[in-house]
């Protein structure tokens, strides 16, 4: 009870915690305490409530549905003292003839009481706001003990005399009392729902399966009983599939009649068990079986791929094939021996070729041997013209020059590896394929890492041997690291010192598509930087473009030009 308003009187109930009361004041809960009494409710047991009825009606009473409508906002914290105003006001009705005709009391002609008075001008106040009469203390202490039968004996909660129109308040209470036998017409309504769904299912269960139906094999309609079966189908002779035969692993009959007896499909859903029941409505194709092989002992073969060289050109492509199965099977019945290829191989293709840039004036510009003291100024002439570039660097020599390295990276070239020391020791310093096979590996590796240490990122699989030394077996023992190993179309011979002219009418030699091969170490760079000078601006007049390895490998598709050279060199060998 600690919600309630300190002004609500112990032991009522206060409508406020009561959503229906609250919500729909009752005859009980409209008394007019507040606006008799003009200052709250009215303390219990006192019978001043009555007094300042009697006056206040008297005095004001067409004030009164105001006050009717105000206490109706008030109502929720009367709480006792309305029924106190009510039951004083049924004490009053006593001196009436009857509770029942206290409406008609101010109509007599007879001296009145002052209570009876009182009474009169209360009725007349109440013909308009409907609201009870206020009790005594007296009656209201006798029906507080008599309880709420005492009370209902004496008070008929709903006089018809006095109803009017908007009395729907205390009728729309019964509501609860008539709701009650639902529960019951809630469990009979589930029994017939459990009963009408039952009577549905069966219905449904009868309609999707009769006793005989319609279906279709074969494209024709027939009426089947429930129950059969592809199997029966078959037996009633609906329809005659040919069996399949029992073959040799080379595909030779051996017994006929003896493969699958029939394919099957029900709806489209391929069907393997004859026991497999149709129904209303289904489509049904029943068709030939199929041959079964004998047993066989089957020995699994590896087919190693073969390496091929194809092709001319700069781009030299590594194209790793991959190993094939051969599956020989000898048959138990027929003792005869087949081979059949399981996974075909793929060869090793060395594939060369040179990049076909369409209409694209494109050229890649190549400085091998790099970093060096003069890439600063090499750099700064291919910024001076936007030109990119791609560096074949030399790894141990990348640590050295971080600076230049890095403008490299931001400046948007290419960077990859020309091998770690170029095949320094046992390569001669210029021949990979001089070196073992773990040499070969590691220098390219170690480039590569020395790249990425630098650039970040994948470690790049396009690269330049050394002297271009570049054949036979290396180019399998390094192909897991490298996908491409880049030549050139036009060598510039710059490393000889031949002149800057030279120098720049080698580059200008080139077309579209080439890879012009310069130094940016190794030597006096002052030739080559002195020749891209002469030829660059001469170059992007003719409306050459400068491209890096990566954007000109990006022009064609390795693997299928090699297919088709594959295909052109079996054709020409099957020629001759
Ligand atoms: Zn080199």
């Amino acid at each position: 009870m600690h919600e309630e308003p300190s002004s609500t009187p112990a032991g009522s109930h206060n409508p406020r915690n009561n959503p229906r009361q609250h919500k729909k004041p009752t005859r009980r809960s409209a008394a007019p305490t507040q606006h008799l009494s003009g200052s709250g409710p009215a303390p219990a047991g006192s019978n001043h409530a009555a007094q300042s009825a009697a006056a206040s009606t008297a005095g004001s009473p067409s004030s009164a549905p105001q006050g009717r409508q105000r206490h109706e906002v008030a109502a929720s914290s009367l709480g006792e003292s309305n029924g106190a105003a009510r039951r004083s006001a049924h004490q009053a009705s006593q001196a009436a003839p009857s509770a029942g005709s206290s409406a008609q009391a101010p109509a007599s002609s007879q001296p009145l009481s002052p209570e009876a008075a009182a009474r009169a001008a209360y009725d007349e106040y109440a013909a308009v706001t409907e609201q009870p009469y206020p009790g005594s203390a007296t009656a209201h202490g006798a029906q507080r003990h008599a309880g709420y039968a005492g009370y209902a004996a004496t008070n008929p909660r709903v006089n018809p005399a006095r109803k009017t129109t908007d009395q729907a308040a205390p009728y729309a209470d019964y509501t609860r009392y008539t709701k009650k036998p639902k529960k019951k017409a809630g469990i009979v309504s589930v029994i017939l729902t459990v009963v009408i769904l039952g009577a549905i299912g069966a219905g449904v269960f009868l309609y999707l399966n009769p006793p005989s139906f319609n279906t279709v094999v074969n494209g024709m309609t027939c009426t089947v009983d429930s129950g059969t079966t592809v199997a029966d189908l078959i037996a009633d002779g609906v329809v005659s599939p040919e069996p399949g035969n029992l073959v040799a692993v080379d595909g030779e009959v051996i017994e006929e009649g003896k493969g699958t007896p029939f394919t099957a499909t029900i709806n489209g859903e391929e069907v393997v068990d004859p026991a497999t029941a149709v129904h209303k409505n289904d489509t049904v194709q029943i068709s030939a079986g199929t041959d079964i092989m004998e047993d066989y002992d089957a020995k699994t073969v590896e087919k190693k791929p073969k390496t091929t060289t194809l092709g001319e050109g700069a781009i030299h492509a590594i194209i790793t094939g991959e190993s094939g199965t051969v599956e020989k099977r000898t048959g138990k019945i027929s003792g005869k021996t087949v081979k059949e290829v399981t996974k075909p191989v793929v060869n090793n293709t060395y594939f060369s070729y040179n990049a076909n840039t369409g209409d694209d004036k494109v050229i890649a510009l190549t400085f091998d041997d790099g970093p060096w003291p003069t890439t600063n100024e090499l750099l700064d002439v291919l910024k001076e013209y936007d030109v990119k570039a791609t560096f074949f660097t030399i790894g141990e020599q990348i640590a050295d020059y971080p600076d230049a390295m890095k403008r490299e990276v931001k400046e948007g070239h290419q960077i990859t590896t020309h091998t770690w020391d170029h095949a320094s020791g046992s390569g001669n310093g210029v021949d990979l394929t001089l070196m073992s096979p773990e040499e070969q590996v590691e220098e390219v590796t170690k480039g590569q890492e020395a790249v990425t240490s630098v650039t970040g990122g994948e470690a790049p699989t396009a690269f330049r041997a050394p002297g271009g030394n570049f054949h036979d077996d290396i180019i399998w023992n390094v192909a897991p690291y490298v996908s491409y190993e880049i030549g050139w179309n036009v060598d510039t011979e710059d490393w000889r010192t031949p002149g800057a002219d030279v120098i720049a009418d080698r580059i200008m030699s080139a077309k579209s598509g080439d890879i012009v091969l310069m130094h940016d170490g190794g030597g006096p760079r002052t030739q080559t930087i002195e020749a891209l000078k002469i030829a660059l601006p001469k170059m992007i007049e003719k409306g050459y473009k400068f491209v890096t390895i990566d954007e000109l490998l990006a022009y064609d598709d390795a693997k299928a030009l090699a297919e088709e050279a594959q295909k052109a060199q079996d054709a020409q060998d099957a020629a001759e």
